[in-house]
């Protein structure tokens, strides 16, 4: 049998620095753990624009179409910020997300331990948390026709559209329940259908859904206000979290704030399983290419390994190595090792990036 198969996009900025890191775990995995993979690099966002006149070159897609999982860095920079929109970095990440389908956005929220003093909430709140926000990526109001701006006698109307089909709500559904039983075997889903047509269904199909193909899965509902409400309470209380693009646009950035720094944040957008059963797939950080320390090995390269340890867990059946992984920079921020994100208290000396990559290493 062929190694699974891995697409590096390295991007800008810190993209490359964070990146490299990971790059020494995946040979790590090789080495210690027999795990190899086909691994293939290449240009995306303003690097890729450099080289190609595009931000994302048609090769690059075709080969994104057809591995295992895609890993990317971070796209951008103030260099590319006068370009014309067609050819923005950003849209080579928004290509690639459009043409591989990726409909489900995956955002933990996990608080390590040593990093509970960061949160905006009491340390008991968040202490341990390890909550993930599936987030329906596209579809909803930020795509439903009709849109725009139009005139109505003497005023302007600004206008957009609420709209899920079935099918759009239950592969979401379905992904939410698939990963709930690798996880706490729990979903709350949120939406409101105590007002919006678009909710009531929403409810109805995961309901349906639940109950024909997952019944094993416990399953709550709650209107997404309500959620908010919960989320900042105790949230600890939830395991998955289903929701449509709106509100899981709003509910992922306020759960990211529970647990601290952009620095330490993974994701993953999810398609459609491919002929191996695996989604179709792309893991990045949750944080840009942040120009302003880029270049100096000062970036936290943590979000991008813990990128690489939601691809072991989701894309290769690995849950024992991303747990593994997760350990290591458990470990790594236990025993004090930080780099100049993480720094609240006085008389600690930041590492580097590439320090905190030997630090991991050192504890896998
Ligand atoms: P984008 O517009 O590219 O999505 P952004 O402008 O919202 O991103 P970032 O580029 O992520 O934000 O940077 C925001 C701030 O967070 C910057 O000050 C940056 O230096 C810091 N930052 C982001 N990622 C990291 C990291 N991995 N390590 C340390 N600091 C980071
Ligand atoms: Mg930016």
């Amino acid at each position: 049998m062929s190694n699974p198969s891995l697409l590096i996009l390295p991007g800008d900025g810190i993209g490359p620095e964070v990146m490299a890191q990971v790059r020494r775990i995946i040979d790590w995995y090789g080495d210690k753990r027999g795990m190899r993979f086909d691994v293939s690099e290449d240009l995306v966002g303003g690097c890729a624009y450099d080289k190609h006149g595009t931000p994302l070159h048609d090769d690059t897609m075709a080969k994104a179409q057809e591995v295992d999982a895609v890993l990317l860095g971070a796209v951008g920079g103030p260099k590319y910020d006068k370009l014309d929109f067609s050819v923005k970095p950003e849209r080579g990440l928004l290509r690639l997300r459009k043409e591989m389908d990726l409909y489900a956005n995956l955002r933990p929220a996990q608080c390590f331990d040593a990093l509970a003093d960061f949160s905006s909430l009491k340390k008991d709140v968040v202490a341990g948390l390890d909550i993930m926000i599936i987030r329906e990526l596209t579809s909803g109001v930020y795509f439903g026709e009709p849109r725009g701006i139009v005139k109505e006698g003497n005023e302007r109307v600004g206008i957009n559209t609420q709209r899920y089909t079935e099918s759009e709500i239950a592969r979401v559904a379905r992904s939410a329940f698939e990963m709930a039983r690798k996880r706490g075997n729990k979903v709350c889903s949120m939406e409101k259908a105590n007002v919006m047509e678009s909710g009531i269904l929403w409810r109805d199909v995961v309901q349906e859904i639940h109950d024909a193909e997952y019944p094993d899965v416990e399953l709550s509902h709650m209107y997404a206000d309500a959620g908010a409400m919960q989320l900042t309470r105790w949230p600890k209380q939830f395991d998955v979290i289903v929701t449509d693009n709106l509100f899981g646009d709003l509910l992922s950035d306020l759960a990211a704030m529970l647990t601290g720094s952009l620095g330490m944040l993974p994701s993953a957008s999810l398609g459609a399983p491919m002929a191996n059963g695996r989604p179709k797939a792309l893991y990045e950080p949750v944080h840009g290419s942040a120009p302003d320390i880029a270049g100096q090995n000062k970036a936290n390269p943590i979000a991008c390994v813990l990128s690489f340890a939601m691809a072991l867990r989701y894309s290769f059946d690995a849950g024992d190595e991303a747990d593994r992984l997760e350990k290591a920079v458990e470990k790594v921020l236990a025993d004090g090792v930080r780099t100049a994100d993480l720094l609240g208290e006085e008389g600690v000396t930041p590492v580097s990036t590439s320090e905190m990559g030997d630090a991991i290493l050192a504890a896998l």
